[in-house]
């Protein structure tokens, strides 16, 4: 982290960074106002189970409309509210919106599963522990509905507190994902400790899958380790119809990507689930 750090000091001397963080910066001072004016709102991207077709999931993503700056992007405002100890309201919120969601949804497939995101630092301590169980309170949701998604960084830097808060957390009986496989320098078998329940592999190697031999094999083996190890396993990035072929012929559990829908309001998850045949006729 060293040498990335010095970096970003070197940076800040840079008009344009400057300017950039200062305007990132400025949202900060935006955010309890925007989540009150619904500006900050939340898309969900609907995953296929790869296995019967069916739209099995959905993963909440963070939304900001800027009613001046239009679209900001997650990678934005999320990375900037996290270093400023404002992430856990947005989580909280998140949380709430998908609770109601999969509430609505689950009448309709009652083997529906929502993901979350997470940031690293929520990790730290037990507060997330307290948000999750009074969303499944508030929505009458059972606990294995919800799966919180944390990258393999996330779970190895914040340490023993880190698998503590985990561990409660699973113990509540919600699912644990391992998000953006890959990414990271650790091995499946350094994350054993974690008390995961599903492995999401990254995009790009979904994107590389069909590349070549050696490509097709680092996807094949990961799942058939991840699928000894007990983990269901997500495909990220499915932007083809022959990835997607290809992800089911290897025994890849679920998938997610532009290709099987992109991620939408809340009143078309509802449909989509409501009415699987428009679906299939559209896609
Ligand atoms: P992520 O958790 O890995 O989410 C997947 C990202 O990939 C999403 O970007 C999604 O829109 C995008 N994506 C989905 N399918 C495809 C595809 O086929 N091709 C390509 N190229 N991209 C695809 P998004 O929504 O911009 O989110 C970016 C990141 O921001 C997320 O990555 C996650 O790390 C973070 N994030 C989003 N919402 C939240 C949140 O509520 N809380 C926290 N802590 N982080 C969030
Ligand atoms: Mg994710
Ligand atoms: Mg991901
Ligand atoms: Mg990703």
């Amino acid at each position: 982290h060293a040498a990335s750090e010095e970096g970003v000091c070197w940076m800040v001397h840079d008009p344009a960074t400057a300017k950039a963080k200062e305007w990132k910066l400025s949202l900060l001072g935006e955010l309890d106002d925007a989540l009150e004016a619904g500006h900050i709102w939340v898309a969900y991207q609907p995953q296929l189970d790869l296995r019967t077709a069916v739209i099995s999931g959905a993963e909440a993503l963070v939304r900001w409309t800027h009613p001046v700056r239009g679209p900001i992007s997650p990678m934005d405002f999320v990375e900037i509210a996290e270093r400023n100890g404002r992430i856990g309201k947005v989580t909280a919120f998140v949380l709430d919106r998908a609770g109601a969601v999969t509430r609505d949804v689950l009448r309709r497939n009652p083997a529906f599963r929502m993901s979350v995101n997470l940031s690293p630092s929520e990790l730290s301590s037990s507060m997330i522990v307290d948000v999750v169980r009074s969303v499944l309170a508030r929505y009458q949701i059972p606990p294995d509905a919800l799966v919180l998604e944390i990258t393999e960084t996330a779970a190895i830097a914040e340490g023993q507190a880190a698998l503590a808060t985990l561990n409660e957390l699973r113990m509540l009986g919600i699912g644990i994902a391992i998000d953006d496989y890959g990414t990271g320098m650790s091995t499946l078998e350094y994350l054993r400790k974690i008390p995961a329940t599903e492995l999401k592999i990254d995009r790009r190697f979904t994107n590389a899958l069909l590349d070549g031999p050696a490509d097709r094999a680092v996807m094949v083996s990961t799942i058939e380790l991840a699928h000894i190890l007990g983990l269901e396993v997500v495909a990220e990035g499915i932007e083809t119809p022959e990835q997607l072929f290809a992800l089911a012929q290897i025994r890849c559990d679920r998938g997610q990507g532009y290709h099987i829908a992109r991620p939408m309001e809340d009143s078309d998850l509802k449909e989509m689930i409501a009415y699987p045949a428009k679906v299939k006729a559209n896609g």
